[in-house]
């Protein structure tokens, strides 16, 4: 490609409200360009980067045995009503009705779709295990698109669907997509860690998901010093935590006035005693598939509560928070709550359970209770406290530590969740009729490309790893009008086209420096410069990730960079 007729556009301002590199640079180098909130434009640029992840992705999984399809972006409402996701998938989930009335949604994700496709194909267990996919556009109206591709309205997801005759077969299908995963992952240049994730309320079957770490990050992970343990923060265990201190002693169980002593702090210097020892209610809402409740969760004072492990635990679709005149309106009384005499709903973290020596709310105001024996109290117990730095691995007991990461992939084990109300079913080696067991493995694709850049990039531009870059190397002409140094840079780059390397040639009519800077913001992987030194015989070398230069012979040029990207 010659630049001079590329259509590729560098600018130096980044966009208002991007703060992140992968979103300047992205932009900036002219990979991509915004037309809406959470919706790009590929140019070509941001095109080559796009198919060639695309292209690693098909790869790998085609040599696991998937194979590709593409379904259509549309799909009909009716097939989200019989999943009982149209009600339940909320303002992600774009409807929208045609000329005769129809309702369709713009698809977020494919389960119904693929899952009606092998339904009306397939009868028998004889034509299964399949594994389908597509790399395609999703729509989620995400209510805040941000952060450039990473969180978009519109992005390109690798979504694949595997279906089995039983979990058995289903199990081993997960393993073989959780290394084909990994395969892609490496091929991408990424440094990466498989988690254990969230599989929601209903729980029981597996899922994991593949993070990316960066600290722009909007996923935290849990993970141990000692062991291959990992894990989202919404899914992370730990062991039983080891007492910072020994425990209080108090004469019984006995209220005490404590006036507007609150927080946790205020208790914990009030009665000289480690926030260990007392207990946090936390009042949310939890919204159910038929109506709203108030429950209250207790955890030690210096832990906090992991929201999704907490609806999960009391299988709620989701927990809101709640006023302090809602609360009141229900008997609660705010800063003084706790277990004994509640009114109103309550579980206690499983870290607790045991614990016979704790100060708790009164559910009076202005009074605690002290020498709280739990022991004494019928309750419900469940892990719902946030893992935190320090905490022990459930595993092995190492250290845990907390890190930033970007979800770039995520494989599940769906079992029958869609194939039962879709009435999806086959005829097993008896005769008799089941529904499909499932799996589904999704990769966001365009999304990749940021990630990429969020762990490639330095205070000039994009470095690409040479799996992906949109070409492998750069030639600048210093100064274009010098017909030697234009000559002798077309003959490079004849040649290396000739061994079908990817190669730019930068013969637009501009300051050598102006060129350097959109390499260096493109982020090629080399550039060869054709400038001053070439009637000295001498070209130059730049390595885009060390910004180091190396001067060679013009005639061994060809050889060092085909030994280079090779
Ligand atoms: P997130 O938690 O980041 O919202 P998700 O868990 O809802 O993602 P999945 O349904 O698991 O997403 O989709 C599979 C993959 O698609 C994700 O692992 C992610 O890489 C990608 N993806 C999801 N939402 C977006 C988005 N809004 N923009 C770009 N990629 C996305
Ligand atoms: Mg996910």
């Amino acid at each position: 490609m010659r630049f001079s007729s590329a259509f590729i556009f560098t600018t130096k301002e980044a966009p208002k409200d991007a703060v992140l590199p992968s979103h300047k640079y992205l932009v900036r180098g002219g990979f991509i360009n915004q037309i809406a909130s959470g919706i790009y434009n590929f140019l070509p640029l941001g095109k080559i980067v796009l198919e060639k992840i695309r292209n690693i992705v098909k790869d790998e999984l085609d040599s696991s045995g998937c194979e590709e399809v593409q379904l259509g972006f549309i799909t009909p409402c009716e097939l989200w009503e019989r999943s009982g996701r149209f009600s339940k998938y909320g303002k992600e989930l774009l409807r929208f009705k045609d000329r005769k009335d129809n309702c369709f949604v713009l698809g977020p994700t494919h389960e119904e779709m693929m899952v009606e496709l092998v339904k009306s194909k397939v009868r028998s267990y004889k034509q299964l295990p399949l594994n389908l996919y597509q790399i395609h556009i999703k729509f989620r109206d995400e209510a805040r698109p941000r952060f450039g591709l990473l969180r978009g309205r519109e992005f390109i997801m690798k979504d694949g669907y595997s279906f089995h005759s039983n979990e058995e077969d289903m199990k081993r299908e997960y393993k073989l997509m959780e290394e084909t995963y990994k395969k892609i992952f490496t091929k991408l240049g990424l440094d990466f860690r498989v988690v254990e994730a969230d599989v929601g309320a209903i729980g029981g079957s597996g899922s994991k998901e593949f993070m990316v770490l960066a600290d722009s990050g909007e996923d935290t992970i849990v993970v141990c010093k000692s062991c291959e343990y990992a894990a989202n923060i919404e899914a992370a265990k730990r062991e039983k935590r080891v007492p910072p201190t020994e425990a209080p002693e108090f004469s019984g169980f006995a209220k005490f006035h404590t006036p507007n002593v609150k927080t946790i702090d205020e208790l914990s210097e009030f009665f000289h005693i480690h926030p260990y020892y007392l207990l946090k209610g936390v009042a949310k809402k939890a919204v159910f598939d038929d109506h709203e409740e108030i429950v209250v969760f207790f955890l030690r004072g210096d832990d906090e509560l992991q929201e999704i492990k907490a609806a999960n635990a009391i299988k709620a679709n989701e927990l809101v928070d709640v006023s302090e005149e809602e609360l009141k309106e229900n008997g609660i009384v705010p800063g003084f709550i706790g277990p004994f005499n509640l009114k109103a709903k309550f579980i206690i973290d499983e870290d607790l359970k045991g614990e016979t020596s704790l100060i708790c709310g009164a559910n009076e105001k202005d009074y605690h209770l002290i020498g709280c024996d739990l022991t004494k109290l019928i309750a419900l117990y469940a892990d719902f406290a946030s893992v935190k730095e320090g905490d022990k691995c459930p595993k092995c007991g190492g250290e845990l530590t907390l890190k930033k990461g970007i979800e770039v992939g995520h494989i599940f084990q769906l079992g029958d969740r869609y194939s039962k109300p879709l009435n999806a079913m086959f005829l097993d080696e008896n005769g008799k009729q089941k529904p499909f067991i499932m799996g589904t493995y999704g990769i966001g694709v365009s999304r990749l490309i940021a990630a990429i850049v969020e762990q490639h990039h330095d205070e000039k531009g994009c470095i690409w790893p040479m799996s992906v870059a949109p070409y492998s190397v750069d030639i600048i002409v210093s100064n274009i009008k010098d017909k030697e140094q234009f000559e002798f840079a077309k003959t490079v780059y004849d040649e290396l086209l000739n061994k079908n390397v990817e190669v730019i040639l930068d013969d637009r009519d501009e300051r050598f420096g102006f060129k350097m800077k959109d390499f260096e913001l493109i982020g090629f992987p080399y550039a060869i410069i054709v400038g001053k030194s070439l009637k000295d015989g001498k070209v130059q070398l730049v390595d885009r990730k060390t910004l180091n230069k190396e001067d060679f012979l013009k005639e061994d040029i060809l050889d060092v960079i085909l030994k280079r990207i090779r």
